[in-house]
């Protein structure tokens, strides 16, 4: 097994101009801080996420499957703003440098990085067991971020693409790692919604990336906003892939506490239903409308006429 020291390593597998397809840099890697210039009129958006092996990934997954999924996860936070992603920072430890396990590491990064348009800025890299760090940072105009407060009682909810893949992905690639069937694919490698993000601006009132499950996320919108919701299952998207997989029952409990689909979840004033639909067909996304806000607080989930049911809990780390 052929390891190197921490510079070698960070000059030939962390200083790629492959790992910088974003914004351009006053100064990138390789001095004491990195110097970044936000366009004029734009805020900063910064997002940081922990991913520890045997928590969030396993620890003998691929490493280039390992660093995708990371950085997804965390540009999924900045389309969840309506943020454009620039840059990001990639702290790593790890309990040895071998060539093999780092090169396939910064080529999964890399692979990701420019499918996101995000360049690496700088980091850290230290010994001791697999943990990773992203710091992910963006630009959104002043005053246009989506936060998670806006939403109004009688605004549709809607999500993007299909939900409940990514927790029947995971539970397959429990069973065989390979991860080269569909529904492992949405667990490895995820699709951070970007501009979908930021053509929801100005338009979304309340937007999240789903991390956590649909409906425990969903109810960080309704505390933000001081308001309600009815989800009809009937309506939740879900994917033949999934549908092919398991009963049309589990696939609507994946769909409502599976986590980790990155699907963006939104509110939009009902006048604006038709403008999205109109997206969804031009950019071959699906958006589908899952319920509505109402006054009454809480989330309370229908089948049908049926219900309302007490929806599965999410994922939560405590
Ligand atoms: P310092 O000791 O001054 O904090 P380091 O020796 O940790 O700096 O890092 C040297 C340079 O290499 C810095 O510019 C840092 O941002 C960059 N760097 C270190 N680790 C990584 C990494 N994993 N990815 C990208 N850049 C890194
Ligand atoms: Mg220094």
């Amino acid at each position: 097994m052929t390891t190197m020291g921490e510079f070698d390593l960070i000059k030939r597998y962390f200083n790629r101009p492959e790992l910088r397809p974003g914004l351009p840099m006053a100064l990138g890697p390789g001095d004491d801080c990195a110097l970044l210039q936000i366009p004029f009129k734009h805020q900063l958006a910064i997002s940081s996420d922990t991913f520890v092996s045997g928590v969030h990934f396993f620890a003998d997954m691929a490493a280039n499957q390992i660093a995708q999924r990371c950085l997804a996860a965390s540009v999924s936070d900045l389309a969840a703003m309506g943020a454009t992603p620039a840059w990001f920072n990639l702290c790593i430890t790890m309990p040895s440098a071998t060539t093999l396990w780092v090169n396939s590491f910064s080529e999964g990064l890399a692979a990701q990085a420019q499918s996101c348009a995000i360049s690496l800025a700088g980091g850290d890299t230290t010994k001791g067991p697999l943990s990773i760090s992203i710091h992910a940072m963006g630009y959104v105009p002043v005053g246009q971020a989506i936060t998670r407060s806006g939403a109004q009682i009688g605004d549709v909810i809607m999500v993007s693409g299909t939900l409940g893949d990514s927790a029947a992905g995971l539970q397959l690639m429990q069973r065989q790692r390979s991860g080269a069937d569909p529904l492992s694919k949405r667990y490895w490698n995820p699709t951070p919604r970007i501009a979908l993000g930021q053509w929801l601006r100005r338009k979304a009132t309340a937007c999240l990336d789903i991390s956590d499950g649909l409906v425990q996320d969903l109810g960080h919108i309704l505390t933000a906003s001081g308001c309600g919701a009815d989800l009809n299952t009937q309506n939740l998207p879900l994917s033949d892939e999934l549908l092919a997989h398991v009963s049309v029952s589990q696939a609507r409990d994946y769909a409502l506490s599976g986590g980790e689909d990155f699907e963006l979840c939104f509110t939009l004033p009902a006048c604006l239903i038709d403008d999205a639909q109109a997206y969804s067909k031009s950019h071959s996304i699906p958006l589908t409308v899952i319920g509505h806000t109402s006054a009454e607080l809480g989330c309370r989930v229908w089948h049908g006429d049926e219900g309302p049911f007490t929806p599965p809990q999410g994922y939560q780390h405590f």
